[in-house]
């Protein structure tokens, strides 16, 4: 942007600056304003007082419907954002329940010691039954360590 050019926009910037947003009684649409007892934009103003519509008129009108497609938009994805924030509630909640299931399913921790006490492979001589006892014995181990 030319020096000049970029002088005229802050200037311009500095006015808007000064505006707040209103929202037309009319249209709904918002503008902007630093005038209270203004309560339409100045499109909807100008249509009621039969003034002449202008090119730069037709632009804000233009703009006032896309931005007004724009909330609709956002509206949507919104609600949308709730189901799945709720959906998203109730599945937390179910998994927590189920969790709760399993770990009341899985063996108790005192039982499991004496489980493991039964079955050290140091108790069996038989090479076969010690064999079996050293894989039960990891087993018992993996489940209580699934467990902690
Ligand atoms: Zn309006």
């Amino acid at each position: 942007m030319k020096k000049s050019m970029q002088k005229k926009h802050d200037k311009l910037n500095n006015e808007l600056d000064k505006l707040e947003r209103q929202v037309c009684d009319t249209c709904e649409s918002p503008f902007y304003s630093n005038r209270e007892y203004e309560t339409m934009c100045p499109v909807c103003y100008k249509l009621d007082k039969n003034y002449k519509i202008l090119k730069s008129d037709k632009q804000c009108r233009c703009l006032q419907d896309e931005l007004s497609d724009c909330y609709e938009a956002l509206d949507e994805i919104e609600e949308r954002l709730e189901k799945i924030q709720k959906e998203t509630r109730r599945y937390r909640r179910e998994a927590l329940k189920l969790s709760k299931q399993n770990n009341s399913k899985s063996i108790d921790r005192s039982m499991l010691r004496k489980m493991l006490r039964l079955c050290h492979p140091d108790h069996q001589q038989n090479s076969k039954k010690k064999e079996v006892a050293q894989e039960v014995t990891r087993w018992l181990l993996e489940q209580e360590s699934d467990s902690k």
